[in-house]
């Protein structure tokens, strides 16, 4: 069970328009296919899946950086689809992103100051001398100088661009930060010195997190709970231990063979999925993983399975649990 809902999401849905060739009707991409979820106060929710099921498009989406196509996201009892710019705009400075890249997500010709203070003077909550002591007090949270205040991103390494990524996301105290691929684009040996901010902060501050990622290791470390996408829906979502211990969709099973164990002597079987992700235009019918699932059975390829609760906030979708 998560603690009381700070964001819901229903239905949501993202098709992108595609171009197709003359004459031919232009194919929509589903890249989100009417997901549901739920985030509570002080929650960690993991997102993982390949790349290309739709995780990123579901995070921007649930911010509204791009626009669903149609479903509810109520956050902190208002639905954001439904309330004006000006509400929006309010509601936006309590939701947050932390981008995989941080150097592309940093303008190159902005000093630190700069950057951090911004979302200050766009929600007029400080400017002049205030304004710089509250930076350099979100640059000590993240760790970093005041020495770093005045200089630009190219003048740090990447495990310092992205705390300047942090310190910037949480100039504005939210209550949810979407943080997608947040290590992705770090050497190893400073992925852990950011996960391991992340999590002070997320202990310390009290703020949600949809943790995007497709480590599923660092997964199982930062996230109480995790859900599993695949072409654009969830597959199954349950307390993290549950995912990681007793797996009940075989999409769920396959990525976690693929973990590393740290002890080489024990052996796991790992499972191969044939072939890539399917293109998001031409969804396969029935259960959308049959094409790759090593354990389809009958009407595997002609009906989608419902969602099946399994209890204690385990919920899978396959026609071997229904
Ligand atoms: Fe595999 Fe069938 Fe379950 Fe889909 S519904 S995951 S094809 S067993």
């Amino acid at each position: 069970m998560i603690n009381s809902n700070l964001l819901t999401v229903r239905d949501l849905k993202k098709y992108f328009d595609t171009r197709a060739g003359f004459l031919k009707k232009p194919a929509p991409v589903h890249a989100v296919d009417g997901v549901n979820l739920n985030v509570g106060q002080k929650d960690v929710l993991g997102l993982v899946g390949e790349s290309g099921c739709g995780k990123s498009t579901l995070g921007r989406s649930i911010l509204r950086l791009i626009e669903p196509t149609s479903g509810e996201i109520i956050f902190d009892g208002e639905d954001m689809m439904k309330v004006d710019n000006r509400r929006l705009r309010a509601l936006r400075r309590k939701m947050q992103i932390i981008f995989q890249d941080p150097f592309s997500s940093l303008n190159p010709r902005k000093r630190v100051i700069d950057t951090v203070g911004e979302p200050f003077i766009i929600y007029g909550m400080a400017k002049g001398k205030a304004l710089k002591e509250r930076v350099v007090s979100i640059l000590e949270k993240v760790g970093l100088s005041s020495d770093s205040l005045y200089r630009y991103p190219h003048e740090f390494s990447g495990g310092q661009r992205q705390r300047i990524g942090i310190a910037r996301a949480l100039a504005v105290e939210p209550v949810f930060i979407v943080a997608d691929e947040p290590l992705s684009a770090l050497d190893v040996s400073i992925q852990a010195q950011i996960i391991n901010l992340l999590q002070e902060l997320q202990t310390s501050l009290g703020i949600s997190f949809l943790f995007i990622s497709h480590d599923l290791k660092v997964v199982r470390h930062f996230s109480e709970r995790v859900t599993v996408m695949y072409l654009g829906i969830i597959v199954e979502t349950g307390k993290t231990e549950d995912i990681f211990t007793n797996p009940q969709h075989p999409y769920t099973e396959a990525l976690l063979t693929a973990i590393p164990m740290p002890d080489p002597s024990t052996k796991r079987k790992k499972i191969i999925l044939a072939g890539d992700v399917p293109n998001p235009a031409q969804i396969p019918p029935g259960c959308r993983f049959h094409p790759r699932c090593p354990k389809r059975i009958e009407p595997c390829d002609k009906i989608r399975p419902k969602t099946t609760d399994l209890g204690g906030g385990h919920s899978v979708e396959c026609h071997l649990r229904g």
